[in-house]
């Protein structure tokens, strides 16, 4: 469904992504996992195009881009087909959970607001917040919050989510309600590439695990392979140095 190819990006003389490349099937729940600074959430950027990359081909559906011919038009048309969830969720504060997730249902989408209201209102229930349709950021929890946001995700329908980092703003007792959403998710066979520290997510969630450092690739693999029996020493001092 998504592949990468020796994707690339500097940020002046800092090679953060030295030649990455990625394969992510239909119902993949993939991880992204490594050291602090090792370029995992500028890859997620970078294939959202939330950051450019210097370069590199990525294949969505079976169309080939360049990443540094790419044009606003094919950005805006790829963009359609996938959600982002932030770390610090996004919502617009003045907006109540519904609208967060019903506005970009009728501003981008054109969609009638009766029709949007509904949907916004199954995907907040999936959630679990059929009780806060009406509450405003402010009077949200961090966890309820990052709800709000997976359910402006969902209302999309689209064929793959990406997640950066999406529990690591949360105190540790809100962090189990968002996995617990992502989660189900995954059991539903949605498609999801997520940047994460949470290694009990990666290990029981997720299939596959990427684990980076320094702007490559160490090792990659199942999620069942890669904790049981990593190959790399790179690998194994870092499920050391985590467990
Ligand atoms: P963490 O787990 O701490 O979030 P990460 O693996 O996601 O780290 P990135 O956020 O991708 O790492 O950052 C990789 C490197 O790129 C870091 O050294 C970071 O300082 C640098 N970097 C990221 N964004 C920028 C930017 N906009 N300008 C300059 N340097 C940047």
């Amino acid at each position: 469904m998504l592949q990468i190819l020796d994707i690339k990006k500097s940020f002046g003389e800092l090679h953060v992504l030295r030649g990455v490349d990625l394969d992510v099937e239909q119902g993949d729940v993939v991880a992204i996992i490594g050291p602090s600074g090792s370029g995992k959430t500028t890859l997620l950027r970078c294939i959202n195009f939330l950051e450019k990359a210097d370069s590199g081909t990525l294949i969505f559906d079976n169309e080939k881009f360049e990443f540094d011919k790419i044009t606003k038009k094919e950005i805006a048309r790829l963009r359609r087909k996938t959600a982002f969830v932030f770390q610090n969720y996004n919502l617009f504060l003045n907006k109540t959970a519904l609208q967060n997730v019903t506005e970009g249902l009728i501003v981008a989408r054109k969609m009638h607001k009766a029709e949007a209201v509904e949907i916004g209102k199954k995907a907040l229930d999936k959630v679990g917040l059929s009780d806060r349709y009406d509450y405003y950021p402010s009077q949200l929890s961090g966890g309820q919050q990052q709800r709000v946001a997976i359910a402006r995700a969902i209302a999309t329908n689209p064929e793959i989510i990406f997640f950066d980092e999406p529990t690591s703003a949360l105190d540790p007792e809100l962090t189990g309600e968002v996995l617990s959403v992502m989660r189900d998710l995954a059991n539903e066979g949605m498609t999801m590439l997520v940047v994460t520290h949470e290694m009990g997510f990666a290990r029981t969630v997720s299939n596959k695990v990427i684990f980076m450092e320094d702007g490559v690739i160490v090792e990659q693999g199942s999620s069942k392979e890669f904790f049981e029996n990593p190959k790399e020493e790179r690998t194994k001092a870092f499920l050391r140095t985590i467990q």
